[in-house]
């Protein structure tokens, strides 16, 4: 694709790009009486206009029924997001359930999918992952009694470098070999944006007998995910970045089928239980089969009502036409900021394969300053510690036009 520099240009892409409508349904934040310009939908995606009326179906329900709502509606709930949330990810419908919140999930996933031993007790996470997971997994490994300084591996880019090489990631999994027990790494690394080769880890992973699981935080919704094909173990999402669901909303879980009738280790709870049965309030804990078995508690209806609009609207445009669009806005990013190379420099790959939507920014002079003058120009990206500006321009709402008014503003702070 050849791009250009212009305003023109920016307004032609949006007038072809064919999934330019859903952002009408989106409710942007103003600034001066405009929309301001959003690329914040990695932390926290923007609100569809139907999610107040979704919530607000519930809250009738409840008024109008009371605990009967629990029986005829309420207690079934996650299953409509079943079908969706699976297609998002790649998964069947029974590898998939959407519960609790992300860092809560790893840690039950963990539960059943870190078993150390003597021998085999590692957990391999990226270096600089996301400090709950980093939390997470050290918490866990101490929990078993182990100790973090030796058991967790921190995969490290080379001196000089930002971002993972594959080829060391492997070499790294295949030293360690058959001590490792368990891959924790992000599909999308947050800070840089950089996107792992979930199947070729997942292969090597497997070679070398570890459980290999994803934290897609920053992949669902952003990329396209083939989680069973891929042969993932486990992973773990949240829905209020990439997929609008709002703030704290229920995360998403998967399990290969593989794991469907397990038998190992769970923190079990009664909405994991036999769906026939579980009124019943018997003891003895008889697990669903696949990865509802791993719910604990029942659904918080009224944030999983905004996930189920917003997983309607996902689920109707598809992440095929998402990605296509996704790759080429990010891509005129890149060529816009490429236009200023003595001031900015990208640290995310160049390699679409490589990254999801967003680009990690570090200014030369002055970085926290320049974030602080986009915020007052109206920009909404964000700045991450030590010296990073993520910006994410997301398929679903944003337009070529948001992306060069962007340039211009950044470009006039420059000089
Ligand atoms: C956003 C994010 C989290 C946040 O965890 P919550 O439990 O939802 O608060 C955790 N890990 C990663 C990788 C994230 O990007």
């Amino acid at each position: 694709m050849k791009y250009d520099a212009t305003i023109e240009f920016a307004q032609r892409m949006d007038l072809e790009d064919p999934i330019r409508s859903y952002r009408d349904r989106f409710h942007f934040p103003q600034f001066n009486g405009e929309d301001i310009l959003y690329f914040g939908g990695n932390s926290l995606g923007l609100m569809p206009k139907t999610s107040k009326a979704a919530v607000n179906e519930e809250l009738d329900v409840w008024e109008k029924l009371g605990v009967t709502g629990q029986h005829d509606r309420w207690e079934a709930y996650h299953e409509y997001l079943t079908d969706s949330t699976a297609r998002l990810v790649g998964a069947k419908p029974n590898e998939v359930v959407v519960m609790n919140a992300l860092t809560v999930n790893l840690h039950f996933l963990l539960i059943s999918f870190y078993q150390p031993t003597n021998n085999c007790n590692k957990i391999v996470i990226e270096k600089g992952a996301f400090p709950s997971d980093q939390y997470a997994v050290e918490s866990q490994i101490a929990f078993h009694g182990f100790d973090p300084k030796e058991a967790l591996i921190e995969l490290t880019p080379r001196d000089g470098e930002k971002c993972l090489r594959t080829e060391d990631i492997l070499n790294t999994l295949r030293s360690h070999g058959e001590s490792i027990a368990t891959i924790l790494i992000g599909g999308v690394n947050y800070y840089t944006g950089q996107a792992f080769d979930i199947e070729t880890i997942s292969k090597v992973g497997h070679e070398i007998g570890a459980m290999v699981g994803f934290d897609l935080a920053h992949a669902a919704g952003n990329l396209k995910l083939k989680l069973h094909d891929w042969n993932v173990d486990f992973a773990a999402w949240c829905s209020y970045k990439y997929l609008c669901a709002g703030p704290g909303s229920p995360g998403g879980v998967f399990i290969h089928d593989k794991h469907a009738d397990w038998n190992g280790p769970r923190f079990a709870g009664w909405w994991g239980h036999n769906k026939k049965t579980r009124f019943k309030m018997k003891p003895n804990f008889k697990p669903i089969m696949g990865a509802e078995g791993w719910q604990v508690s029942n659904a918080p209806i009224l944030s999983m009502a905004c996930l189920r609009d917003a997983m309607d609207i996902y689920d109707e445009v598809g992440m095929s036409l998402l990605r296509e669009k996704s790759e080429q806005l990010t891509e005129y990013l890149e060529f816009l900021l490429l236009k200023m190379p003595d001031k900015i420099e990208i640290i995310t790959p160049e390699d679409p394969k490589q990254r999801g939507c967003q680009l990690s920014l570090v200014v030369k002079e002055n970085g926290k300053e320049v974030f602080e003058k986009l915020g007052s120009s109206g920009v909404i990206c964000d700045w991450r510690e030590p010296d990073v500006i993520r910006v994410a321009p997301m398929p679903m709402y944003n337009s070529y036009k948001d992306i060069f008014q962007f340039y211009e503003i950044l470009k006039t702070i420059l000089d």
